[in-house]
């Protein structure tokens, strides 16, 4: 069988699997896999990474010879093989498709990345890319997969849609990475493209500077004589007037000139106070994207590619504890990993769960005096409902939040199972209770205000 045609017969398979998996799950696990060869002994699935090797081979192995078998494939045994793809076949998957991508070794950098971005410069202006952000060491998932679309179409042919693309979500969830990725990704493909990257704290302070020593012509022509304009953490312009002005003059430079912008932000355009509306508008021109926190296996599976650039193989029930021990902030997560690495190393021990137990046992230690119930009332409290309300039936938004936040509060405070939560909230299904616990962990990220209320009630549970 020629390998198109060993593929087609593979792509129909994912095809199926795609409608029996979660969306997350595809994406993670199954979309950057390829049929290497099909015997009546054997079938070999080329898999871009040893995470994806042991999750096929523990929990969707089952699932792929059934679906095998459906599809007239007979086969005795599935083997998962680990293989790199081709620089040049990567750079161009990575163009078109969302992937799990496999953390590529530091000495494989493309050799025209190492060089100090300073190159083609002028006034002395950093492009100030991070060479490590680059989309082969970005995992992603059901959370970021469309933000990662994104960049990467943006990426291969910059200012011709999503202009701008504005991505905002909560603090450490990888908005910095993926959009200086796509100022890496041009870099690479052009050298001569000038990609002008810039925090918005970074473009204020220039600005300022630039008013003081009447430079203000070098500031405006820096900026405008971009082809990738990136501004970061956009928030920050926040009721600062003049800036704003400066900034829309730009945008309109670089917008008319087919020159690619994007920005980034903690919150949408439409909750930054004091952003004038003709910014705002602006804004609406292109897309924006509303980029969650990662999910449960895309952390697991952050991880477990972190930890392989460290050349270490993670056990799962470490990969798990840490995952779920630190659900919000892919960069604590990474400092959390840091952490384990370092004591392992340190201690000449193997990180193995007891290790890592050990290391966070305190963080998790619960508060020693407070029951269930009583984690239910201060919700209910905070939230001005009734505890009888919260455990009845009604399903009025009004109930149903401080009912998901009271579990979240069992689940991160108390470290109750997801069966123990649902029973204290009067469900029967645990699966209310998984789904309660994520939501209000990805809504937290994105909400000042309950994130307020959560650690009011936190402060009440242990004052
Ligand atoms: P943000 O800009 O949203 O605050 P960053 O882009 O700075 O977050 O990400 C924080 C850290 O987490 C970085 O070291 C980044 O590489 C890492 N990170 C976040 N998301 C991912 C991901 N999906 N895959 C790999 N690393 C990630
Ligand atoms: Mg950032």
């Amino acid at each position: 069988m020629g390998d198109a045609e060993q593929n087609g017969l593979w792509q129909a398979l994912l095809g199926e699997i795609e409608l029996t998996v979660s969306r997350g799950s595809f994406v993670t696990w199954f979309k950057n896999t390829r049929l290497i060869e099909q015997s009546d002994e054997k079938l070999i699935v080329g898999v871009p990474n040893i995470f994806v090797k042991s999750q096929l081979e523990h929990k969707f192995n089952q699932l792929i010879a059934e679906v095998l078998q459906k599809n007239g494939v007979g086969t005795k045994t599935i083997e998962y093989r680990i293989q790199s793809a081709s620089p040049s076949s990567r750079q161009r998957d990575n163009k078109n498709t969302p992937q799990l991508v496999s953390v590529s070794p530091r000495n494989d950098t493309p050799a025209h990345m190492k060089q100090s971005p300073l190159g083609n410069v002028s006034h002395g202006y950093r492009q100030g890319l991070n060479e490590r952000y680059i989309f082969e060491t970005f995992v992603v998932g059901s959370s970021n997969e469309l933000a990662y679309a994104a960049c990467q179409a943006i990426a291969a042919s910059p200012g011709t849609k999503y202009n701008p693309l504005f991505i905002y979500g909560g603090v450490g969830i990888g908005k910095t990475h993926l959009i200086q990725a796509v100022g890496n990704q041009v870099i690479t493909d052009n050298s001569k493209a000038r990609v002008v990257y810039a925090s918005t704290e970074q473009f204020v302070q220039e600005f300022v500077d630039a008013l003081r020593f009447k430079k203000t012509t070098d500031f405006a022509k820096h900026y405008r004589s971009a082809d990738v304009l990136i501004v970061d953490d956009m928030q920050f312009i926040a009721g600062k007037e003049k800036i704003q002005e400066e900034f829309f003059h730009t945008f309109n430079a670089l917008h008319q000139a087919n020159k690619q912008i994007i920005i980034s932000s903690d919150k949408p355009p439409k909750e930054i106070p004091t952003l004038e509306d003709r910014l705002r508008s602006r804004f609406a021109w292109g897309m924006t994207i509303d980029m969650q926190t990662p999910d449960f296996e895309t952390r697991c599976a952050i991880l477990q590619s972190k930890a392989s650039t460290h050349d270490i193989s993670l056990p799962n029930d470490v990969v798990e504890f840490l995952a779920e021990h630190v659900p919000n902030n892919i960069r604590e997560l990474e400092g959390a990993l840091n952490q384990v690495l370092a004591f392992c190393e340190m201690r000449k021990v193997e990180p193995e769960l007891a290790v890592v137990r050990a290391i966070f046992g305190n963080v998790r230690a619960r508060p020693k005096h407070i029951t269930a119930r009583q984690v239910v009332e201060r919700t209910a409290k905070i939230f001005q409902v009734g505890v009888e309300e919260m455990l009845g039936p009604k399903r009025d938004k009004e109930i149903v939040l401080p009912r998901q936040v009271a579990m979240y509060m069992l689940r991160s405070e108390l470290h109750l199972s997801f069966p123990k939560i649902a029973h204290e909230l009067g469900r029967k299904d645990h699966t209310t209770a998984i789904h309660s616990v994520e939501k209000i962990q990805r809504e937290a990220a994105l909400s000042s205000h309950l994130q307020q209320q959560i650690n009011t009630i936190r402060e009440r549970m242990y004052g």
